[in-house]
């Protein structure tokens, strides 16, 4: 993949529940940079309110194969305790490239590793985490939305998850939204000022 000096990946994992789609959502606009979201391809269903295109694409799992043959994906996972296939689509990565655009792509610690291996992408990694396992349970349960079984799955899978928290450039703990929105910010801006000076 070919890109321009200027172009930056910015990579988001951490657990579900940690509220890492809420803190991306404030980012686009709220900070004052050329930022844009990368929409993943997905086997799942879309879930009441997310719209295709925007939140996935949603495809079948024969699409997804066929995506898969053709090189489509930078990367692609069967999502750890999810069951179904995600990916990253190049073309997605490339749009905002050539648009000048640091693109963010919010995808789990498996996928993220092999975006941080790719010989070719500059890259800024963040894990989005709570704080600790007790305060993530505490959220999980609050949403009121998940079985006691959906709620034991998670904990495990966010378990594993946070093993990885050492792989990523920074930790920002999401206490509170508008201040790990504020943190995300500022190393985003700090990374954009080193550029133009070096
Ligand atoms: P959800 O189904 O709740 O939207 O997402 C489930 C998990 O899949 C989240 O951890 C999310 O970050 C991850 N995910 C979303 N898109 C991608 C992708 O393109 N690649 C990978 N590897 N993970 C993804």
């Amino acid at each position: 993949m070919n890109e321009s000096p200027a172009a930056k990946l910015i990579i988001i994992s951490g657990p579900s529940g940690a509220g890492k789609s809420t803190v991306t959502k404030r980012l686009l606009s709220e900070c004052e940079l050329p930022l844009r979201m990368s929409v993943s391809a997905t086997t799942r269903q879309p879930r009441p309110g997310e719209i295709p295109g925007k939140a996935y694409h949603f495809v079948s799992q024969a699409e997804f194969d066929k995506l898969r043959q053709e090189n489509a994906f930078l990367e692609c996972k069967e999502v750890f305790g999810r069951g179904h296939w995600y990916g990253t689509l190049r073309s997605e990565v490339v749009e905002g490239i050539k648009a000048g655009e640091w693109v963010i792509l919010e995808i789990d610690v498996q996928g993220a590793l092999d975006v941080m291996q790719h010989p070719d992408l500059e890259h800024i990694s963040l894990f989005i985490h709570p704080g600790s396992m007790e305060e993530l349970e505490r959220r999980l349960r609050d949403r009121g939305t998940e079985s006691e079984q959906a709620i034991e799955r998670r904990m495990e899978t966010a378990a594993g998850e946070m093993r990885f928290l050492h792989e990523y450039q920074y930790e920002i703990i999401n206490g509170s939204v508008d201040a790990a929105v504020a943190q995300v910010c500022r190393i985003l801006k700090d990374h954009q000022e080193n550029q133009v000076c070096s």
